[in-house]
C-alpha cells in the first residue's frame, strides 16, 4: 500500500539511484527527483537523468553545484585527472570529500519547500568504497541533525544500504525493471549508457553484479 506522503529521491540517472526511483514510486503517491550539477564529465548523465523522469512522470530539479568543483577538484568533473581506483587505505581518484553531506543537506532544504517528508539516496555500504558519507551511521546521524535544523520529521531512506550489485540489479528484477534499467541508466564514467565503455571502474562494477546477478537467476544460462 501506498504510503500518502511524498519522497524526494536523490537521482543521478544511473543503476543504483534509479533502482531507488522505482523503489520510491512503488512506495509513495507523489516522488520528485532532483540531480545535482556539478560539471560531470558529460553532461550525458544529467541528460538521461532528465529524460528518465520525463518517462516516468517524476516531476525533476536539477541544482546547479558547480561550486563543488571550485572546492574540489577530482576526477569525476576535470578530464585531466585520470579515474584511478584507490590503492589500498586510499580513496579513490573520484572522491569529493562531503559530498553527500552536501548533497543530502540541499536535498533537505528542497525537501522542506516542496513539502515532502521521505528522502531516498541510492548510498550503499557494501560496495563500500572508503566515502565515509557513505556510511550507515552517516546517514543516521545527518537524518537527526537535518531534523533539528529544519525543526520537521524528515525520514532518510537507504533501500540499497547493505546489498551488493547483484542484489541491486535483483531488487530491480523484482520490481519488473531489470531491462530499463540495465538499458537506460548511465553508470559509465565515460557517460555511454547501458553497458557503458565496458572499461572503467564503475561498468566493471555494474557488469560484475548483473553477471553475478544472472548467473544465480538462470543456473548454467549464459551471462
Ligand atoms: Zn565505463
Amino acid at each position: 500500500m501506498k504510503q500518502g506522503q511524498g519522497a524526494l529521491v536523490v537521482f543521478s540517472g544511473g543503476q543504483d539511484s534509479t533502482t531507488c526511483l522505482f523503489w520510491a514510486l512503488e512506495r509513495f503517491e507523489r516522488v520528485e527527483a532532483v540531480t545535482f550539477d556539478y560539471g560531470q564529465r558529460h553532461s550525458s548523465e544529467i541528460e538521461h537523468a532528465r529524460q528518465i523522469a520525463a518517462e516516468l512522470g517524476v516531476k525533476h530539479t536539477v541544482l546547479d553545484m558547480a561550486l563543488l568543483n571550485q572546492l574540489a577538484p577530482n576526477a569525476l568533473t576535470r578530464e585531466e585527472i585520470p579515474v584511478e581506483g584507490g590503492q589500498e587505505g586510499e580513496l579513490p581518484s573520484t572522491f569529493v570529500p562531503g559530498r553527500n553531506l552536501l548533497f543530502l543537506s540541499f536535498a533537505g532544504v528542497l525537501a522542506k519547500g516542496h513539502g515532502l517528508r521521505h528522502i531516498v539516496t541510492g548510498v550503499c555500504e557494501t560496495d563500500y568504497s572508503g566515502y565515509p558519507d557513505c556510511r550507515d551511521i552517516f546517514i543516521k546521524s545527518l537524518n537527526v541533525t537535518l531534523n533539528l535544523a529544519m525543526a520537521d520529521d524528515f525520514v532518510l531512506h537507504t533501500p540499497l544500504m547493505w546489498l551488493d550489485k547483484a542484489q541491486t540489479w535483483e531488487m530491480a528484477d523484482q520490481m519488473g525493471k531489470l531491462e530499463y534499467i540495465a538499458e537506460k541508466t548511465v553508470t559509465c564514467y565515460h557517460g555511454i549508457p547501458g553497458a557503458g565503455c565496458g572499461a572503467c571502474p564503475s561498468c566493471l562494477l555494474r557488469s560484475k553484479g548483473l553477471a553475478a546477478y544472472l548467473q544465480q537467476r538462470r543456473p548454467g544460462g549464459k551471462v
